[in-house]
């Protein structure tokens, strides 16, 4: 494989096993103004503000991986809607969109600051926002984000669309949960042009709850929709884990990620990287390197070095299990990681 492409240019990222990495996740906060019941435990521990990069040192970082062949840069967290002036990150990170390098800027949303951010996140060049609801219903969704007003979510989807932002659903499957309500929230979503995927939950997070009872898997639930619908496999490549399928009597998109009953490393080209300049490079796995000592005590070179370690120690697969009785190979919560 070129690694390099032009003299002078930086080497491309590419792990041990010749996967190419173009799209970096970065977790802005851990922390949110909801606590989904398949996200993080009721009173988390969020980590020590001091801990946090600055969003200059972010910043740096994310040139760092551009520099290094990363094509695409997702926000998310956590919210990354509450990070207090993620606005400045977002519109510096946007304003780098379209020169050699970035070529988009995207985030995952939990919908609720939208009302007051979408107008904005469009203007700084976002296109396309991911937004997860896992429920139409009130009280159902009040149940899994303990507290949440899915009025306001629907308020925020809204306006992102009316500020011209593409939206996509995303949905955490839930046995017995929102199982049964996701034909509806489907319909609506397709009705007001959204696509949605859904998610296998995965155990990621010690959250004080039976990862086994909260699993129902997606081949299931697509048997069940085949009952009432005829679906239609695409062969859309979004270069990401969704199987993507047109419902023909909605006429819309549904992905399906599958994590657990269809497995997609092979083709993986993404890592994570917190708030704190922790990188992972699997989301299922425990090993890191360290982003912020590397910055701070080391500058550009010392980061290049650490990106190399990464690549070298990225692994083949996530080893997820949700069986009866199995322990979560990843302790951090989601939200820590970037989901
Ligand atoms: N707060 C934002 C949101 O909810 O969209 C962004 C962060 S959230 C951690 C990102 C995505 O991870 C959401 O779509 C959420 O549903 C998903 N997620 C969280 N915990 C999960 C789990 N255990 N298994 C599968 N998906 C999960
Ligand atoms: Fe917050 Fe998103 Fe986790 Fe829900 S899934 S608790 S909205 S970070």
């Amino acid at each position: 494989m070129d690694r390099t492409s032009h003299i002078g240019e930086k080497p491309k990222l590419i792990d041990q096993f010749g996967r190419q990495i173009t799209y970096l996740r970065l977790s802005v906060t851990d922390r949110c103004d909801l606590r989904c019941v398949y996200c993080m435990k009721a009173r988390p521990d969020f980590l020590p503000k001091p801990d946090l990069l600055t969003l200059e040192e972010l910043t740096v970082l994310c040139d760092a991986f551009i520099a290094r062949g990363v094509t695409k840069i997702r926000l998310t967290g956590g919210e990354p809607l509450v990070r207090r002036d993620i606005l400045t990150l977002i519109e510096n990170l946007g304003a780098r969109i379209g020169k050699p390098g970035l070529k988009e800027l995207c985030l995952t949303t939990n919908a609720t600051q939208l009302p007051k951010y979408a107008g904005r996140l469009a203007a700084a060049g976002i296109k396309r926002l991911n937004v997860s609801l896992d429920t139409l219903d009130p009280d159902v969704f009040s149940q899994l984000t303990r507290g949440g007003k899915v009025e306001q979510t629907l308020a925020g989807i809204a306006a992102a669309k009316a500020a011209g932002l593409h939206v996509k659903i995303n949905a955490v499957t839930l046995k017995d949960r929102n199982d049964a309500h996701l034909p509806d929230l489907i319909r609506w979503a397709h009705d007001e042009g959204h696509d949605v995927s859904l998610i296998e939950v995965m155990p990621v997070g010690e959250i004080g709850a039976d990862r086994s009872a909260q699993f129902v898997s997606l081949l299931d639930i697509r048997q069940q929709f085949e009952s009432h619908w005829t679906l239609t496999d695409l062969p859309d490549d979004t270069g990401g884990p969704s199987r993507y399928v047109r419902i023909e009597e909605t006429g819309g998109r549904l992905g399906f990620i599958s994590p657990l009953t269809g497995n997609f490393c092979a083709g993986c080209n993404r890592v994570r990287m917190t708030c704190t300049g922790e990188l992972f490079m699997c989301l299922g796995q425990n090993g890191s390197v360290d982003l912020k000592a590397a910055m701070r005590d080391g500058g550009p070179d010392a980061v290049d070095r650490a990106l190399d370690r990464a690549m070298a120690t990225k692994p083949l697969q996530h080893e997820f299990d949700v069986s009866p009785g199995a322990k979560s190979t990843v302790a951090r919560d989601m939200a820590r990681t970037g989901g």
